[in-house]
């Protein structure tokens, strides 16, 4: 059973750090590009099978020279997608301290998609631990300038060697560490977005809501053809009948979640409006956090905020009667991404962005307030961890 607790406990204490003896050259801030660059150390927890070692669990973690996996040809996450992934990130703030940016939340999220898989679950709150001991020995390659972070990727992928289409026996968690620099390096840029009814990324009863690499690789295909019209995303949606009627609700972004922000018809009323957590988009942390934070500062400003779902139908609408006042995504790469537009259909939806503007001010304020607590700025918040 992969969630007995016995088998989640992780051992911090019995950690053995391997130092590199070939310490790399930083890279010029300048120079980052997402995803390429690595640290000096990667973080290994082999963890033994479910059904062969009731007894053993996760076993003792090691942070190593950052270096190649050896893998069988017949494991199991080579053939079976046994694999899922987190994306979070370690900053640095003024006064060169270490932070992270609720990490329980992508701890909880890592457990959620590795139970859908069989993987193995583990305990949370060590595997911080963990992490924060491997952001503390490759702490030079956090730039200590405001929006520059190291990306964090742990992944979990089930090791056993085996054609067999079963629970794998063996799992391996492992993180590694990417420095990335500004999303937007010269301000805001606002995307267009291409809404995508030829193909579906989730469904109801689906595994949409979990962080599998199987999720990832169907959506580049589209993502492609969108960009191959000029648009820098696709915007998934899923087709229901509400009310007798065909309607397309607006899910997620590629790697973001959506909000909109509408003026409600008969009252004027500003709305930010969200989809909800039904199993089809991913629990976005800085979605979470938009939320709250648009609950306790643009409530009293008289905003209504809600996760509901909204269909293309009502954004059109919105958008026609001038009452559409902008749209952003929300993910850890960018914080928040500003929309422009919304190809649709053969149309463009305009997202009530001024021509002259990259982000309307909510889209402007959300990333100010996040940022400001991802970088220490706010003081004392409780969702920024410092290590
Ligand atoms: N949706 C998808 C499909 C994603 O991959 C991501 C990135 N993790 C998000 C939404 C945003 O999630 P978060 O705010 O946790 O980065």
């Amino acid at each position: 059973d992969a969630s007995n607790p016995k088998l989640q406990q992780i051992d911090p204490s019995l950690l053995t750090i391997t130092k590199t003896t070939t310490p790399k050259e930083l890279i010029p801030h300048d120079k980052l590009i997402f995803g390429r660059h690595f640290s000096d150390h990667m973080q290994v927890l082999p963890g033994l099978s479910l059904e062969w070692t009731s007894t053993h669990g996760w076993l003792a973690p090691n942070i190593t020279p950052y270096q190649n996996l050896s893998l069988d040809p017949a494991t199991c996450v080579l053939h079976y997608a046994f694999e899922a992934f987190e994306g979070m990130k370690a900053y640095k703030d003024k006064s060169g301290n270490v932070r992270l940016f609720r990490p329980d939340k992508n701890m909880a999220r890592l457990n959620k998609s590795v139970a859908r898989i069989a993987l193995p679950t583990f305990d949370g709150p060590s595997f911080i631990e963990l992490i924060k001991q491997f952001c503390q020995l490759d702490s030079r390659f956090i730039p200590s300038a405001r929006g520059y972070s190291l990306y964090l990727r742990p992944n979990m992928i089930g090791t056993q060697r085996t054609l067999g289409v079963g629970p794998p026996g063996s799992a391996l968690l492992y993180l590694i560490a990417s420095p990335v620099g500004p999303y937007y390096p010269t301000g805001f840029k606002a995307i267009s977005l291409e809404a995508t009814t030829y193909a579906v990324r989730a469904w109801p009863g689906g595994v949409g809501a979990s962080k599998l690499g199987a999720n990832y690789a169907p959506c580049i295909v589209p993502q492609m053809q969108a960009a191959a019209r000029g648009f820098q995303q696709n915007l998934w949606l899923f087709e229901e009948v509400v009310d007798g009627r065909k309607e397309e609700y607006v899910t997620e972004v590629g790697t973001m979640n959506l909000f909109a922000c509408i003026r409600d018809k008969k009252t004027g009323q500003p709305e930010l409006v969200t989809a909800p957590l039904d199993g089809t988009i991913l629990e976005g942390v800085v979605r979470d956090s938009i939320l709250s934070l648009a609950r306790e500062r643009l409530v009293p400003e008289g905003w209504k905020v809600n996760e509901r779902r909204f269909h293309m139908r009502e954004v059109c609408e919105a958008a026609e009667e001038g009452r559409l006042m902008e749209v952003f995504g929300s993910g850890t790469a960018a914080v928040v991404s500003p929309v422009r537009s919304i190809g649709y259909n053969g149309g463009l939806i305009s997202c009530g962005l001024p021509e002259d503007k990259e982000a309307g001010p909510v889209t402007q304020r959300m990333k100010d307030w996040i940022e400001g607590i991802q970088y220490g700025e706010e003081e004392g918040h409780p969702w920024s961890w410092k290590i």
